[in-house]
């Protein structure tokens, strides 16, 4: 069976045409995200390449050929653009253009008009460092990798691997010899092209959604002002602590912390004063404690701990560091830093309810406001 190049390039420019409609208004525009957005460039400079290649044998692959190649290394340039930007990263001008300029002097200088391969060299050679460069970016210990990215990586990495075969079959079998042709023709290539399309479009539109899922979760669950966890995702996340028994035995500390006549700090020093005093604690909350730990903005200026495995000890001495810092956050205007009131309440392998743990710790709370607030009350009763 011989493969029709002509047709497989009509092929790929009429899947590459669809690819860019679709991911440019279902994966790019939803999220504005650079990598997409570079991987719709991508794919237009693909789609450039295959059409302009359409011309090669005709009286204009002397300007077409030349074209096509630059247009096809200008879509790895692309490819690789799109993986540094996965990190945030956006490589030098110069650098992105140094691979297209060097391929169309090359293929400009190599008799395009009667050489079908002008330039070959340089262009293979671009390619390959290229996408090279791009699977090196996309590589596992990069940040933030996830499963959605393997077979992104994987495909660029054969794609890579597969150019830098053929620039060697280039130099060693020349175009028209057996391998080359068998093995490094243009048929397999655009085949193989056209999987990088589909594989990589399929891939970047599902980080889209990834991360779009991940950005919703983080507003759904976070208290905006403080960072902390919301009340509900306190509540969730400890009661799924309290049954996970398999650390700690089952034993810990739940701490309620209220911010002692805060009201006073919104009266005298206005509300974004009382704002920036709510951000401090949580602030302190965070440094004190470990990453184990669960720290959740209960409700106005009202804050809740759950340390597990935590003694009476540990969270006696984790409300005293956290008031211990929060009285050291410098100040202006004579804002002080206001006092903090602590309930404790232990609870062990037989407690499943958080919100019952939640009202002994309040009790004991009630009872540290009675006793002249500035104080850590333990609850008596065992949860
Ligand atoms: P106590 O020592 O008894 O706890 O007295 P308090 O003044 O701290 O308690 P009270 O319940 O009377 O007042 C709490 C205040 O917290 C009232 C409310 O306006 C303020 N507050 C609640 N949420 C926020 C917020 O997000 N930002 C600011 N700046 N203030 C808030
Ligand atoms: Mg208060
Ligand atoms: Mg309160």
């Amino acid at each position: 069976m011989v493969l029709d190049t002509t047709t497989l390039r009509i092929a790929f420019g009429v899947m590459a045409v669809m690819l860019e409609l679709l991911f440019y208004f279902f994966a790019y525009r939803p999220t504005r995200a650079p990598y997409s957005g570079w991987w719709c460039v991508a794919l237009a400079f693909f789609l450039g390449g295959a059409l302009a290649f359409l011309l090669d044998g005709t009286p204009h692959q002397q300007w077409a050929n030349p074209l096509g190649n630059v247009l096809l290394v200008s879509g790895a340039v692309s490819v690789w653009t799109s993986a540094c930007s996965l990190r945030g990263a956006f490589p030098r001008p110069w650098v992105l253009a140094a691979a297209p300029a060097a391929t169309l002097a090359a293929s400009v200088a190599d008799s395009p008009a009667t050489n079908t391969w002008a330039g070959g060299s340089v262009f293979l050679a671009s390619m390959a460092l290229m996408f090279g460069l791009a699977t090196r970016e996309m590589r596992p210990t990069s940040p933030g990798y996830t499963r959605v990215r393997v077979p992104m990586t994987a495909s660029v990495g054969l794609v890579t691997v597969f150019y830098a075969g053929r620039l060697v079959a280039f130099l060693t079998d020349r175009p028209g010899g057996s391998i080359f042709e068998s093995v490094f023709g243009s048929a397999i290539t655009t085949m193989l092209t056209m999987v990088l399309l589909v594989v990589v479009s399929f891939s970047m539109s599902s980080l889209s959604t990834e991360q779009q899922t991940r950005a919703l979760r983080m507003v759904a669950t976070r208290d905006d002002l403080t960072g902390l966890l919301n009340r509900k995702a306190f509540l969730d996340r400890a009661a799924g602590l309290l049954k996970d028994h398999a650390v700690t035995q089952g034993t810990g500390a739940l701490i309620l912390a209220d911010l002692d006549h805060f009201k006073e700090v919104n009266d005298t020093h206005g509300h974004a004063a009382g704002d920036l005093a709510l951000q401090a604690f949580a602030g302190a909350c965070q440094d004190t404690v470990r990453s184990t730990d669960l720290v959740g903005r209960y409700g106005g200026e009202e804050f809740v701990l759950l340390i597990p495995g935590g003694s009476a000890v540990r969270a006696e001495h984790i409300a005293e560091e956290v008031s211990r810092r929060l009285a050291q956050v410098p100040t202006s205007d004579g804002l002080e830093m206001p006092t903090v009131s602590y309930g404790v309440a232990l609870y062990d392998a037989g407690t499943s309810d958080v919100e019952d743990l939640i009202a002994a710790a309040d009790e004991a709370l009630y009872m540290a406001k009675s006793l002249g607030r500035n104080r850590t009350v333990h609850s008596d009763r065992r949860r």
